[in-house]
């Protein structure tokens, strides 16, 4: 296709320019002919005004009767009887006499005003030629070849003149045309159009036609009108002034050009066609045919069909034995897969079989709206009966809901309804109450609304479990307990000796790293020993928490620690406390109590039970260890004791 394209556009290029120069000279014969017809026309023409010149009649009209003059006009009329291109020959002289056969002269009439009168005395001794004027009269254009007629006695009186019909010139030229829009015209040198089929340009200056053409006596140019183009051909008239110029429409050449273009388009397309659907018969043939047919016997076989009698047989040829051979292949590795397939479907069977877990395959069952409301038992292993205690024969084809009444509940039917209908698997426990079993349950997709699933009873596993959790939850009730022991004592619940030491070594340690002040606060029940003795072991036992209580709420600060210290003796350690704030906090301690008004009938120091409190404080670094802040604050409940009871001595180390 594209080369007789390609074909074609030359093809076309060479006709365009071979048409195109064929066109060029056509229009110049024409020229040329017209050119020698106007010349032999005009010489006619010139010829009889010679003749005429040198008729003495004609030249002494004026002087002469009417008897000549009719003789004149007949002499006149048999030239306008025997020369068809001549419309009028007539003579004007300077007297107004005017003659000239069938035409009315009005009595206004003067030739020496008429263009063909002074276009000859202009010319003289010479011949006007080729002059174009409109007629007096009618308006007719004319073209008039005059010569002014010299008198005996000298000097020029009158005019002989032959008038030509520009309307007659017009269809003699147009005789000549070879081409539908080919026509000619003649300007004279200054470009006003002389002759010309259309009568509206006559005597007009057509200027974009003299610009084409230039100053040569002749040639080709082009040129344009409005939007019509031209080719044209021109030559000089020498004899009369006058340009002949041929046209013709570029349109004209080009449409024979064009039909034959076309034409060719169209024969390069039939070709074509005809060839593509050669070639299409012949692949067909070739290749398309054995490949359908290829296809046909590659779906059957896949489909497990024999392949039907009036079998195709591939065409020998390469597509043939190529789809042939193919045919084979597939077959060959169809029949592997096949075996493949029933080898790893019998295993699977096998494995589901003989697995200890159940297996089941269901269809969701659901309601009008879309939402699951049961599912069924399409198939079950023999594990289903050992896990369940149900009998397969017994479930088949059966509803959820009417083998285990009360089963499924909605969360796991909605959980299966998932899986069923948009994929995926899950796993989960569940308890089953029809069957007072627990079970760990894997559910997978199997197809459209089936799915499967995978369970083993876990009910042994469950129980053990919750033995074992509540085993440690009974261990860890104790351990807290036995921690809590270690830390507390148990009559008062203050902390007791062994936490007190260590955080004493704790704060101790913060005290020496910092150089914060430690305060320590140490208190004994004065005469306990007769309160025991008055009032009883338990009455005392009760005393000792009341007195704890008191503590408690006296050192209220978080960091501040209250411990039972041993017996009747009470400590109260104060990080970050000064020797005055714990003076303090010891004074509000002892009023605590007193204000208990806890009677002590056998106290030698008051009615009411009292305590007496030392208070020693680690300052500047003056103390190495922790019992010596011990040690200081015993010496100054010693001294408490030994100034009265019921009071406050406090120590601060010195060195
Ligand atoms: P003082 O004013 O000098 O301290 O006289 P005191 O009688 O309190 O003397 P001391 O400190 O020697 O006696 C302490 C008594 O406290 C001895 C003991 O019977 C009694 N006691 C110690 N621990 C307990 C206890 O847990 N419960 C009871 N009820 N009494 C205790
Ligand atoms: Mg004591
Ligand atoms: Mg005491």
């Amino acid at each position: 296709m594209i080369v007789l394209l390609v074909f074609g556009f030359f093809i076309s290029t060479t006709l365009y320019f071979s048409e195109l120069s064929k066109s060029r000279a056509v229009i110049s014969r024409t020229n040329h002919s017209i050119n020698i017809l106007l010349s032999g026309y005009f010489d006619e023409l010139i010829n009889t005004i010679l003749v005429f010149e040198e008729n003495e009649n004609v030249r002494e009209a004026m002087s002469l009767g009417e008897e000549a003059h009719r003789k004149i006009l007949d002499q006149y009329k048999s030239i306008l009887k025997a020369n068809k291109n001549v419309r009028h020959i007539y003579s004007g002289y300077k007297n107004k006499l005017m003659l000239i056969n069938d035409y009315p002269v009005d009595k206004g009439f003067d030739p020496t005003d008429r263009p063909w009168y002074r276009a000859a005395m202009a010319s003289r001794p010479g011949t006007s030629i080729g002059l174009p004027y409109e007629d007096y009269m009618t308006g007719e254009r004319l073209i008039s070849t005059s010569r002014a007629l010299r008198q005996a006695g000298g000097g020029y009186g009158g005019v002989v003149s032959i008038d030509c019909s520009v309307n007659r010139l017009v269809d003699l030229i147009a005789q000549q045309n070879e081409y539908e829009t080919e026509y000619s015209f003649v300007m004279d040198l200054s470009g006003k159009m002389i002759v010309h089929p259309d009568p509206a340009l006559l005597g007009k200056p057509i200027g974009e036609i003299t610009a084409a053409y230039g100053e040569a006596s002749k040639g080709d140019f082009d040129f344009r009108l409005g939007r019509r183009e031209f080719l044209a051909h021109f030559s000089s008239l020498p004899s009369l002034g006058w340009i002949v110029v041929t046209v013709v429409e570029r349109t004209e050449i080009f449409r024979p050009f064009i039909s034959q273009a076309l034409f060719l388009i169209g024969l390069t397309g039939l070709i074509a066609v005809f060839l593509g659907s050669l070639q299409s018969i012949v692949l067909s043939r070739r290749l398309s045919r054995p490949l359908l047919e290829l296809g046909k016997k590659i779906k059957a076989t896949i489909a497990g069909e024999e392949p039907g009698s009036g079998e195709y047989i591939y065409p020998n040829n390469e597509f043939g034995v190529m789809a042939w051979e193919i045919e084979q292949l597939a077959e060959k590795e169809l029949n592997a897969k096949t075996r493949k397939l029933q080898a790893s479907e019998e295993k699977h069977r096998l494995l589901i079989e003989h697995t200890l877990s159940a297996v089941a395959v269901h269809d969701i069952i659901l309601d009008e709206g879309g939402k699951p409301v049961d599912y069924d038992f399409q198939s079950a292993n023999p594990a289903f009966e050992i896990q369940t205690g149900l009998r397969v024969a017994d479930i088949l084809g059966r509803r959820a809901t009417e083998v285990m009444p009360g089963n499924p509940t909605p969360p796991f039917l909605d959980i299966f309804g998932q899986v069923a209908l948009t994929g995926g698997s899950v796993s989960f426990e569940e308890y089953c109450p029809p069957l007072g079993r627990h079970y760990f349950i894997n559910a997978y997709r199997l197809g459209e609304g089936r799915f499967a699933t995978v369970f083993m009873d876990i009910t042994d596993r469950k129980e053990a479990e919750e033995r074992i959790q509540k085993l440690v939850a009974q261990l860890e009730t104790e351990r807290d307990l036995a921690q809590s022991n270690s830390l507390t004592d148990s009559m008062t619940g203050l902390f007791n000796r062994r936490f007190f030491d260590t955080a004493l070594r704790t704060e101790f340690s913060r005290h020496k790293r910092l150089g914060s002040h430690l305060s320590l606060i140490m208190l004994d029940v004065d005469h306990f020993k007769k309160f025991n003795d008055r009032y009883g072991h338990l009455a005392g036992d009760d005393c000792l928490r009341r007195i704890a209580e008191a503590l408690k709420t006296v050192v209220e600060r978080a960091p501040d620690i209250v411990a039972r210290y041993g017996g009747e003796e009470f400590v109260a350690l104060l990080p970050n406390t000064n020797s005055r704030g714990a003076a303090l906090l010891a004074g509000r301690i002892r009023e605590a109590v007193l204000r208990m008004c806890l009677s002590h009938a056998d106290s030698e120091t008051s009615e009411f039970v009292t305590i007496s409190l030392g208070v020693a404080t680690a300052t500047d670094h003056l103390l190495t260890d922790e019992g010596e802040l011990v040690a200081l604050a015993d010496q100054a409940l010693y001294q408490a004791k030994t100034n009265g009871r019921n009071r406050i001595e406090v120590l601060t180390a010195t060195l």
